[in-house]
């Protein structure tokens, strides 16, 4: 167990001084993994100023150099790659085989990706449109940026905060989730080992309203970058306006998953069930409402109840485990009662809808839940779940299921199932989501953008369009004549 160390400050590893003591555990088991004291105000003050102090220097490094360091820094990842696992899957309760074939390779993908985008970062265009002067573009970075995590995916949400931010030459403090900072803290110190100079990344380990806030509200931040939900968002967003300050927003989601009567359903009942079962549902993407075509809809059911049979819940560290617990004791009671207010409202459990008796049972588990009968207006279908429970409600036309798809104060992500192009076609365009899967459900890319539409917050991540969040735009016009010749001055000014 480790026993301090949770803060990664101008590049070493501390405590934090805020005198407030907390665990981390592994929340399938309830092992304590590592203890510490949480970051106060003063933490966050001396992170701050250690990225403010580096920022002129790698500001200005070239693309070139930030990517070389990127590049090592993904080779520091990767020798490490079985050890970061393991941490994932024992701070997230998340099975071994999702933490080593997905978190660990996807973040070290984003590094490497960005490590080459640094050095396409665009600006620094020329042209002339006035005869007189020449316009030059720079995008520049933005100076401290604060990013704050959720805990869903540790790593790979420090990573989409923390490497746009420093390929486009800004410094970073990150303020992790207090449950799971251990592969934040890991990321940063790898960074180190790779050459990047102390200060670019800083992880400062507290609470949100005491060490959140003080990241949000510091005179020194430039910009707020906050993954995290709707409520969170929304507060963060309205102090950063208070203070002028750039936000971006990533938060929840509510996702549709829209199954036409054409599609191949063997397809669809897999991805239905992966879609909303990967990391025990606790994903902002999650297939949590299945709109189901009438003729197909009992088929489907019956296939994705029975698929969800055969899901293996089990100890985080057996590769044969397929779904591993939920982030806390506390996030399974709140999906629990909300089943069970599902439950009261007239829904019909289909399957699961319990806490698994036996040793599992201890830990943060909760089974695969399958729901139908529920109201459209009803909080299973409105509200994020942030837990295994899948929603299966049928509908007949296809007015009908976009409508639905889209009846929800979310748009984050969604999927269509169908094998007629014009149906796929139409639910791209109507669906309001920044996501869009035809006949998938959650792949990501390192290339292609991720972020919301509507209270799923704005901005992107991943992609070189996150460019456009931590970049300043500035525009340079310059006189080039050089000769005497009537200017504007000589047409406002006789
Ligand atoms: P949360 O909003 O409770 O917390 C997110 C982060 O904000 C944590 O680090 C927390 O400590 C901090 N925080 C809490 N209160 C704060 C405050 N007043 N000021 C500043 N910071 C504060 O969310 P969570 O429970 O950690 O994560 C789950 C949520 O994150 C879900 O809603 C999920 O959809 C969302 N999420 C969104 C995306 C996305 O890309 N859109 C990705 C992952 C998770």
């Amino acid at each position: 167990m480790e026993t301090s160390g949770q803060q990664f400050i101008a590049g070493k590893r501390r405590s934090g001084t805020s005198g407030e003591r907390y665990e981390v555990t592994n929340p399938a088991t309830g092992e304590v993994l590592a203890t510490d004291t949480l970051a106060g105000p003063e933490d966050v003050d001396e992170a701050v100023a250690a990225a403010r102090a580096v920022f002129a220097e790698w500001s200005r490094t070239t693309p070139a150099e930030r990517s070389e360091a990127m590049l090592r820094w993904a080779d520091q990842l990767e020798a490490r790659a079985e050890e970061f696992a393991r941490a994932e899957s024992r701070i997230g309760g998340k099975p071994i085989r999702l933490a080593s074939g997905f978190d660990i390779p996807g973040s070290i993908d984003n590094v490497r990706f960005f490590a080459g985008a640094a050095r396409h970062l665009e600006g620094r265009a020329s042209a002339e449109y006035s005869g007189e002067h020449t316009s030059t573009i720079r995008r520049e970075p933005i100076g401290v940026i604060g990013s704050i995590a959720p805990w869903n995916y540790p790593l790979q949400m420090a990573a989409w905060k923390v490497l746009p931010a420093v390929a486009a030459g800004n410094t970073v403090v990150l303020k992790p989730s207090e449950l799971t900072p251990l592969t934040s803290v890991m990321f940063a110190e790898a960074a180190q080992e790779a050459g990047i100079p102390d200060g670019v990344v800083n992880i400062v380990t507290g609470s949100g309203p005491v060490a959140g806030q003080a990241l949000v509200t510091h005179p020194d931040i430039a910009m707020v970058s906050f993954t995290g939900s709707t409520a969170v968002g929304r507060q963060v967003a309205a102090q950063a306006a208070g203070l002028a300050k750039r936000v971006h927003l990533e938060l929840g989601g509510k996702a549709p998953f829209v199954v036409f009567d054409d599609a191949d359903l063997e397809a669809t009942a897999r991805g239905a069930v992966a879609g909303a079962l990967i990391n025990a549902g606790q994903d902002c993407t999650a297939a949590t409402r299945a709109y189901v075509q009438r003729p197909v809809y009992e088929a489907f059911v019956a296939r994705v109840a029975e698929l969800m049979d055969g899901v293996r819940l089990g100890p985080v560290d057996d590769p044969a485990t397929d779904m591993g617990s939920l982030i806390s004791l506390r996030q399974r009671d709140k999906v629990a009662a909300m089943v069970e207010n599902a439950r009261e409202a007239g829904a019909t459990i289909v399957r699961g809808g319990r806490i698994p008796d036996g040793p599992l049972g201890r830990g943060a588990y909760y089974e695969p839940t399958l729901i139908t009968d529920a109201a459209q207006d009803s909080a299973i279908v409105q509200q994020e779940i942030f837990g295994p429970v899948l929603v299966c409600l049928p509908f007949d036309s296809d007015d009908d299921a976009l409508r639905l798809a889209n009846d929800t104060p979310y748009g984050l992500a969604a999927s269509a199932w169908t094998s007629n192009v014009f149906r796929a076609g139409r639910a791209s365009r109507e669906i309001q989501a920044g996501c869009v899967w035809i006949n998938d459900h959650i792949p990501i890319i390192s290339e292609m953008p991720h972020g919301g539409y509507k209270a799923s917050g704005f901005g992107k991540d991943m992609s070189v369009y996150s460019f456009d969040e931590y970049t300043n735009v500035k525009h340079v016009m310059s006189e080039n004549t050089g000769v005497p010749h009537k200017s504007w001055h000589d047409t406002v000014f006789t």
